[in-house]
């Protein structure tokens, strides 16, 4: 029996429709269709590109259509310490000598891949990207945070302790104060060991993140810190790091978590720091510069500065530069200009045309873009 072309074109479109009718449960599940509970919890509101779903022929549309959110996961950079020392280009030749530190039987290098890897873990384990760096960072690196792991040791076996700190000046100053700050409050809550107060300038001035060296560093708009995970020549501090090594990752892990959630959180909008911000100031082929800044001594510089107050929640403001009375408490995070530094100390200009001196290590210089 012959039908009718028509007849056999209206079955044919029937057949399909059914066909493609009984498939859509198994099309591929978007957000919107996944249980809340599928879904970890500091991605639930985070969207950065949007996309429509498919089209499909009107006459098979039985569901409405959903848009499906395409989510740009957090990217952390982890660097280990001092890690493949010997593969440095000619412009980080000064640091070939720059080994790390050991204790207890183990190298400085050992222990901070060993933390670095658990951090990574717990990381990815949330859906973050994580790129394990060693000491030489490509040039204008970029992520959501860049995070350098390394260990203390002294020829004392006394001093103990944990820091953590960022560069002295920065083109995302707050993000840096952020970060330090998420990442101490964490890593003492995880490890309990004692905050050195003893910051250096090698950490303020870490080659990896300065942003007056012209390239091996990561990009200007990359939040930054660098952690010094305890003393491997204090035995206290070693029990710790070497014993409960996943603690110590954890307090990392934390830290960055926390940050990312607070300084990225659900936005979707354009941001001014963070992943895939070119730094154009980078020169890849430039030669190293003539000396590393922070090594050199402090003294008496005058400048047009803003300066944002981070580390303790309250700060010590002094009469004088190191000594004298504290002429005010403040809290962190707000700017304050400062015209002169003197040694360790800034002085910033107070309401009422006061002046006062805070250490340089509750401040960081807030840059002025492009310069
Ligand atoms: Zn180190």
């Amino acid at each position: 029996m012959l039908m009718s072309t028509r007849l056999r074109s209206l079955l044919f479109s029937l057949f399909t429709a059914f066909l493609l009718a009984s498939m859509l449960p198994q099309a591929a599940p978007s957000w919107a269709a996944l249980p809340a509970s599928y879904i970890p919890a500091f991605l639930q509101n985070r969207q950065a590109v949007s996309q429509a779903a498919p089209a499909l022929p009107a006459h098979v549309a039985t569901v409405t259509p959903t848009a499906v959110t395409a989510l740009r996961p957090y990217r952390v950079g982890l660097q280990v310490g001092h890690y493949k020392n010997d593969e440095l280009p000619q412009q980080l030749s000064r640091l070939l000598g720059s080994v790390g530190t050991s204790g207890g039987g183990r190298t400085e290098i050992d222990l901070n891949l060993d933390v670095t890897n658990r951090i990574a873990l717990l990381l990815r384990a949330q859906g973050v990207l994580v790129d394990i760096l060693p000491t030489t960072v490509p040039s204008g690196y970029s992520a959501d945070a860049f995070v350098a792991i390394h260990a203390d040791g002294n020829a004392s076996s006394a001093p103990r302790g944990f820091k953590i700190s960022t560069r002295w000046e920065s083109e995302v100053a707050v993000q840096d104060g952020n970060l330090v700050q998420l990442l101490t409050d964490n890593y003492r809550a995880a490890t309990s060991l004692p905050e050195d107060a003893n910051v250096t300038r090698d950490m303020r001035g870490y080659y990896a993140y300065s942003p007056w060296r012209p390239n091996y560093r990561t990009s200007n708009y990359v939040p930054g810190a660098i952690v010094e995970m305890g003393y491997m020549t204090n035995a206290s501090d070693r029990t710790v790091l070497f014993k409960s090594a996943n603690k110590v990752a954890v307090g990392v892990a934390n830290g960055i978590m926390a940050f990312l959630k607070q300084d990225y959180g659900s936005s979707v909008g354009v941001r001014s720091y963070g992943y895939g911000i070119e730094d154009t100031s980078i020169n890849p082929s430039a030669p190293e510069p003539p000396a590393f800044k922070h090594s050199s001594a402090p003294k008496s510089s005058t400048g047009d500065w803003q300066a944002l107050l981070m580390g303790n929640a309250t700060i010590n403001v002094y009469s004088d530069p190191g000594s004298g009375t504290v002429v005010a408490r403040l809290p962190r995070g707000s700017f304050y200009h400062s015209s002169l530094r003197n040694g360790d100390y800034y002085r910033i200009d107070l309401p009422g045309g006061k002046q006062g001196w805070v250490s340089r290590n509750a401040v960081i210089i807030q840059m002025k873009t492009g310069q």
